[in-house]
């Protein structure tokens, strides 16, 4: 396993990208919708950065593995517990690799008319983009290799690794 953003790297990013989203919402009311799993680490941390006008609301996706590439369909398996009408929303993402994924959310939360809807996302890898997306705070550009740790998975294993790496076939 192959080291690519340590634990430290993570931790000043983080506070970093909370520092301009604070300044970016002043004191408006935001609900952070993390998605589930990958998301669980950068979204926790992120919101303890935040001030206290924050509220945390999760949705899940259908695993990408297989069906993206033949259907191209986003399933929801786990919806958002509460309306977010007419609320200023940051949708937190693990990771944005062809940009499906975070498009589809993007379109079927804009139907429920909250008062504003950003992205942010941990890491991105623009050389793997199949979709045109946009992202409104970015930690890291990382290399089209597949990575686990602070949350991301494979087979459900590595999301507890405190750093970013990448998984070599040895592995
Ligand atoms: P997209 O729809 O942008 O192609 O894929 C986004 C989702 O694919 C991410 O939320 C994540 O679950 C998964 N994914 C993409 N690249 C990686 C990677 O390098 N490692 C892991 N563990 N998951 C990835």
């Amino acid at each position: 396993m192959e080291i690519l953003i340590s634990e430290s790297d993570i931790a000043a990013k983080v506070a970093e990208l909370a520092e301009t989203i604070r300044k970016d919402y002043g004191l408006a009311d935001l609900v952070l919708v993390g998605i589930l799993k990958g998301s669980i680490f950068f979204l926790s941390d992120l919101a303890k950065h935040l001030g206290v006008n924050v509220t945390m609301d999760f949705i899940q996706t259908s695993s990408y593995a297989g069906e993206k590439s033949s259907s191209g369909v986003v399933q929801i398996r786990k919806d958002l517990d509460s309306s977010i009408e007419g609320k200023h929303v940051l949708l937190v993402e693990d990771i944005i690799d062809t940009g499906l994924t975070l498009n589809h959310l993007r379109e079927l939360l804009e139907t429920r008319k909250p008062a504003s809807l950003k992205v942010v996302s941990l890491l991105s890898k623009p050389g793997a983009r199949k979709h045109e997306t946009q992202i409104d705070y970015l930690g890291f550009e990382i290399p089209e290799k597949f990575v686990v740790g602070y949350g991301l998975d494979y087979a459900e294993r590595y999301r507890n690794l405190p750093f970013i790496a990448v998984l070599t076939d040895e592995a």
